[in-house]
Parts: structure tokens; C-alpha cells; sequence
């Protein structure tokens, strides 16, 4: 098997297989991933793709949407270079074959979300817009032969002299660790929901990326800023499954318990306010009624237009007796996305050389404090196009791939019993109980102690499978997360501290970056 590649993409979600199809050609790529290829954040969004191509609408308006919703931190530059480029790719798009839902007339049927005040959110198959973007690039893959490997996860990434000359993977199937050598290096590994109990992400989303690139010395940026969803289905023994965002966007109203509709009370944009707001509103709401969730109302909205619109949601809560064109959504927040990721500039390129970060797993800046809905799967096309383009100029500049010293492949068994899931699932109770939407010192204080107990507890623990990896990549971005939270005194965007309730531009109106000290 050969182990040497141009471009090495870490990743098969939007960003990664977006990058990997814009690469130049007669460039050699590599994709891996450590799941099946449809494992991914991507596979599983709804709502859709934010693109300003409304007659009442331009990318001057999108931009200055996704800067308020981002509290005052987004980067500007980043945010010009994502609503800027969003038309264009929405046509590579169609000439690729995805094909987003038309209205009566043919027309793009563009949808409403949070934060948005136009209707801009192009989607597919109503609610399954990831799958039907992800099926089209997955098939393109195929059909171009591109290089791909599944069940192999990264585990470090190798680094001479400040250069990142590729990556050591543990294999499933091969049962083997083993280096492949890369010019270049892009992580798509996308975001760290897995952290937290209650969540929208699929089992792969635990962080790998970003553990990996800050063991090796790269910047991290913006960690403290979680995205909690407002709504998550809650019922006993449903998944936590996502209900979109557009369902509020199609007049869809939240109901307290009592089945009072509340959050007009609390903001004015209602329903449709950022979605930071709207998960404190939720969580102020439950705190007073007492319950552990409220209602989504969508009873209102004709039967033709729910089944048409959210077909998925409509299927997978009927399993649980839910028939949500009579029945009001029992939902909570969860967590969802991560703003902060692994510190790149406008092309992508991280503090190594050699390593670019794309899609949720990069800190761009363009989310700032608050990620409008929908900017996300266009983050991972947009830059994703970019970074293929810059890693093959630099693959063309730097020539071939010189390595100081040579890794040999070991074998290594992997068990079906992970040895670390206890630590894991006290990692993630601590996580909701002090870090989570809502934050204060003493909570943060102890979730750092509690952090720093379960790093002495598992500490010489060895790893018998991928679980066991997660865990401690999670471990690490934990302590991370939890020291960042502690630092950012004021509340912005996702991040709210009870202790300071109140936004302070004067001192705080900048990121925090981390980074390890290689000894
Ligand atoms: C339920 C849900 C609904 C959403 N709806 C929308 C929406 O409608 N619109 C929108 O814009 N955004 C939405 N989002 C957010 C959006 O889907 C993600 O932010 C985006 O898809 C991230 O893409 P990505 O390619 O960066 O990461 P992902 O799609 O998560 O892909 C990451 C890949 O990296 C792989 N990987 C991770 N670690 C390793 C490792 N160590 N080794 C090898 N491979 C690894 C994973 O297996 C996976 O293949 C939604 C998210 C969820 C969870």
C-alpha cells in the first residue's frame, strides 16, 4: 500500500471531500476517515445552505447578518470572502447535481432560519439538504477514483522542524499503526459535540482535529464558544435528533408547558432570534415551569406543507408517537457546533506549515461568538475550494515530500470494549453541569478540578479501540474549553456567564488563542 500522497485530507464531510474534489488535477490526494465515508456532521444537516440569491436580497445582507449574530468577534474579512463566494458555489453545486428543492414556479425555494432577514437557506429533500449535498460529492469521488480509505483514524500528526509532513493512523481493518507521508496535510474533521451528554452530533464528532493539531503545536482559537441548538427532540427513547431551524423559520412557536407561548416575552425578534438567545430563553423557561423541556408548535402549518417540507422529522417522530402536524415537539437545547477550532488565515493555512484546517474543525473567525444557521456547510465549500487550491500551489512549489525520519508501521489490535466510556460519560456530565450554557467561576472551577482528576485517573491507561482515543482527545480539549470559559470574563454570543451577565467590548472584544508548549 502506498503511504506517501501530495494532499492528505483527513475527513469525508462537506469540507473534506469538497477539498478534495477542487484539487488540481495530476496533484495526488488521499481522503481517509475514521467511520464509514457517510459519518459525518455533514451527512446529518437539515436545514440547508445560506446563499444571498433572493431579488430581495445580496451578500451585503448577508454579511451584516452573520456579523450581529456573531456578538461583535466574527472577522470580517472571512465573513466577506463566505458571503461573497456563497452564489457561485450554490451553482458548482447545481452543476454537480445537487438538486435543491423549487417552488411551483421553478424557482429556488428559499427558506428562513434565525438571524437571517431574508429568506436565503437553499435545501434538498426538505429537511435532508446534508445527505442530498453529500451523496452527490460522494458520488463524484467514486467516479473520479479518488484515493479513499475508511475505518482509519488519525492519531498524531508528524511535525519537523515547525512542518507537518503527514499523519500516524491506527487502521481498523489492518489492525495496524502506521505513517503516511504527505506534502500537504488538511483536517476536516469537524466539530466536538460528543463532549456534552446531550447532543445533535453523530458518535464521530469528538474533537480528533483539533486535539491533534494542538498536541502538535498548532493555534487553537475561540474554544469557548459552544453552540447549543434550541431544539433537540427530548423523549425518553428517542435519539437527540435535531429539529431544523426552519421549522421556526416557516412560523413554527415555542409553548411552555403550559403550552404558553413564550419567548416574544423575553426578545423580539421571538422564535427567530439568534440562536444563542433563544437556548437561554428555553433554559430560563424550563428553570421557572420546571421541566426539563418545553414544546416546537408547528400544529398550525397545513399537513401538505409539513410532509413536504419536513419529511424526515415527520417520519422519525412518528416512531416515537409524535405526529407533529397534530402533536406539539417536546425539544431542549443541545449542543451542537463549535465557533473555535484549530487558528487558520483567510487560506486556510494553519501556525505549521504544510497543515491547513477546513470546515467546523477550523477557527476562521467567521462564526464569531454565534454561528448563523446555515453558514456552516457553506464554510466547508467556500474554504474548502480555497485550501484545495492553495495546497496544490504549494504541493507545486515545494516539491517533493522530504521526510527526516521514517515511522515504522506496528501492529495493533483493536477491542470492541472501549476501557475508558466510564471516564467518558463522567467527562461529559461535568461538561452540561459547568459548561454548558449557562457558565459562573466556582461551576468552572470544579470542572477543572474534576478535569484534572480524570487526567490523573487515566493517565497510564492504555487505549484499546477508537473510543479510547476520543476519550482522551476529549479530555484535553475539555480542559481547554473549561479554562477558556474561565478566562473570557463578560458574556458574548454563545458564551454566557451568569457571574458577568453583560458583553464588555473594552477588554474583551478579542479571541483567546492556546497553544501547547513543545517541549
Ligand atoms: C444534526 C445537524 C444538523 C445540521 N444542520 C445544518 C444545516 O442545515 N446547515 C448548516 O450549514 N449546518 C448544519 N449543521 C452543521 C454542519 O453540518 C457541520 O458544521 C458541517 O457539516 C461540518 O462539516 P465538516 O466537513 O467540517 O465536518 P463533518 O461533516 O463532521 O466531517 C468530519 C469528518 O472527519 C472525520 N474524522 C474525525 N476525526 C477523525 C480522525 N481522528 N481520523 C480520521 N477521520 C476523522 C469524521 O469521521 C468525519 O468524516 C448541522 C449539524 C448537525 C449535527
Amino acid at each position: 500500500m502506498n503511504n506517501r500522497c501530495d494532499v492528505l485530507i483527513v475527513g469525508s464531510g462537506i469540507a473534506g471531500l469538497y477539498t478534495a474534489l477542487n484539487v488540481y488535477d495530476k496533484i495526488n490526494v488521499l481522503v481517509i476517515t475514521k467511520g464509514d465515508i457517510t459519518d459525518s456532521n455533514s451527512y446529518n444537516a437539515q436545514g440547508g445552505i445560506a446563499a444571498a440569491i433572493g431579488k430581495d436580497d445580496s451578500p451585503d445582507i448577508h454579511y451584516h447578518d452573520t456579523i450581529m449574530a456573531g456578538d461583535g468577534l466574527c472577522n470580517p474579512a472571512a465573513v466577506r470572502i463566505l458571503v461573497d463566494n456563497a452564489p457561485s458555489i450554490v451553482e458548482d453545486l447545481i452543476r454537480l447535481g445537487v438538486e435543491f428543492d423549487r417552488d411551483e414556479n421553478g424557482e429556488l425555494d428559499l427558506g428562513r432560519e434565525g438571524a437571517h432577514s431574508r429568506r436565503r437557506v437553499l435545501h434538498s429533500n426538505g429537511d435532508s439538504t446534508g445527505k442530498a449535498i453529500m451523496d452527490v460529492l460522494i458520488r463524484h469521488i467514486i467516479e473520479r477514483k479518488t484515493p479513499f480509505r475508511d475505518k482509519v483514524m488519525v492519531l498524531e500528526l508528524i511535525v519537523e522542524n515547525n512542518i507537518c509532513r503527514g499523519v500516524i493512523v491506527w487502521d481498523r481493518e489492518r489492525e495496524e499503526i502506521y505513517p503516511i507521508y504527505s506534502g500537504v496535510t488538511v483536517l476536516a474533521t469537524g466539530g466536538i459535540g460528543q463532549l456534552y451528554p446531550f447532543t445533535t452530533n453523530p458518535y464521530v464528532a469528538c474533537g480528533d482535529g483539533l486535539a491533534v493539531a494542538y498536541d502538535a503545536g498548532a493555534e487553537l482559537c475561540d474554544m469557548e464558544f459552544v453552540q447549543f441548538h434550541p431544539t433537540v427532540l427530548k423523549h425518553p427513547s428517542a435519539p437527540s435528533l435535531l429539529i431544523t431551524e426552519s421549522i421556526r423559520g416557516e412560523g413554527g412557536v415555542l409553548r411552555n408547558i403550559r403550552g404558553e407561548r413564550f419567548v416574544p416575552r423575553y426578545h423580539s425578534m421571538g422564535e427567530l432570534a439568534p440562536r444563542d438567545v433563544v437556548s437561554r430563553i428555553i433554559t430560563e423557561e424550563m428553570e421557572k415551569t420546571n421541566s426539563d423541556y418545553v414544546y416546537l408548535d408547528i400544529t398550525h402549518l397545513s399537513r401538505d406543507f409539513i410532509l413536504s417540507h419536513f419529511p424526515m422529522i415527520y417520519g422519525e417522530c412518528l416512531k416515537y408517537g409524535i405526529d407533529i402536524t397534530k402533536d406539539y415537539i417536546p425539544v431542549s437545547p443541545g449542543a451542537h457546533y463549535m465557533m473555535g477550532g484549530i487558528m487558520t488565515n483567510l487560506k486556510g493555512e494553519t501556525s505549521i506549515r504544510g497543515l491547513y484546517a477546513c470546515g467546523e474543525c477550523a477557527g476562521t473567525g467567521i462564526h464569531g461568538a454565534n454561528r448563523m444557521a446555515s453558514n456552516s456547510l457553506l464554510e466547508g465549500l467556500v474554504f474548502g475550494k480555497i485550501i484545495a487550491q492553495e495546497a496544490s500551489k504549494y504541493v507545486l512549489h515545494n516539491g517533493d515530500i522530504d521526510i527526516l525520519e521514517e515511522v515504522t508501521a506496528t501492529e495493533k489490535k483493536i477491542s470492541d470494549k472501549g476501557i475508558l466510556d466510564d471516564y467518558r460519560r463522567r467527562l461529559q456530565d461535568v461538561m452540561w453541569k459547568y459548561c454548558g450554557i449557562k457558565r459562573e467561576e466556582n461551576g468552572l472551577k470544579e470542572l477543572l478540578k474534576e478535569i484534572g482528576i480524570l487526567e490523573e485517573e487515566i493517565r497510564d491507561l492504555p487505549v484499546a479501540n477508537f473510543r479510547d482515543v476520543e476519550t482522551k482527545n476529549m479530555l484535553e480539549l475539555a480542559g481547554l474549553i473549561g479554562e477558556t470559559a474561565m478566562e473570557r470574563r463578560e458574556s458574548r454570543g454563545a458564551h454566557f456567564r451568569v457571574d458577568y451577565p453583560y458583553r464588555d467590548d473594552i477588554y474583551w472584544q478579542k479571541h483567546i488563542v492556546k497553544k501547547k508548549e513543545i517541549k
